[in-house]
């Protein structure tokens, strides 16, 4: 299938939830029912305790940037592997920053471009970290 000018991936019962959970706003990962780790890339049997129960759960969508790359392309977009909270880590597009802002660890967070149809593709961004009122007062 293909959407201007990306081919979108076909849904299976193990890429579904990755492609469509966009829509709620938060991604989902499947999760194991036995031993409670998560599956991503998702897997038939889970690589700890070799079950094959899953369930799908949303995560946080927050996370850490660990590392990035700028591609020679003329749009000069930024590719980044983030780690979230459940230590799934995700190869994804960087949006809204420059590269000589990014260090390693900087918070990050998800948010989704629907793709149209059932397809909503996963974007890092840098969290914005909100001080308290006080503090910013105690700052200034
Ligand atoms: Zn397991």
């Amino acid at each position: 299938m293909v959407h201007d000018q990306r081919a979108l991936p076909e849904l299976t019962d193990l890429t579904a939830a990755h492609w469509t959970s966009g829509a709620s706003g938060r991604l989902s990962v499947r999760r194991c029912v036995h031993c409670l780790r998560w599956s991503f890339p998702p897997s038939r049997c889970c690589r700890h305790c070799w079950s094959a129960d899953f369930t799908v759960e949303p995560v946080t969508g927050k996370g850490v940037l660990l590392t990035w790359t700028e591609v020679n392309d003329p749009s000069g977009y930024l590719v980044a592997v983030v780690e979230l909270e459940e230590g799934i880590r995700l190869l994804l597009g960087l949006t809204g920053t420059e590269p000589s802002a990014l260090r390693v660890d900087t918070p990050i967070r998800l948010y989704f471009e629907h793709l149209g149809g059932d397809f909503w593709l996963p974007f890092a961004e840098i969290e914005e970290l909100e001080l308290p009122e006080d503090r910013l007062e105690a700052v200034s």
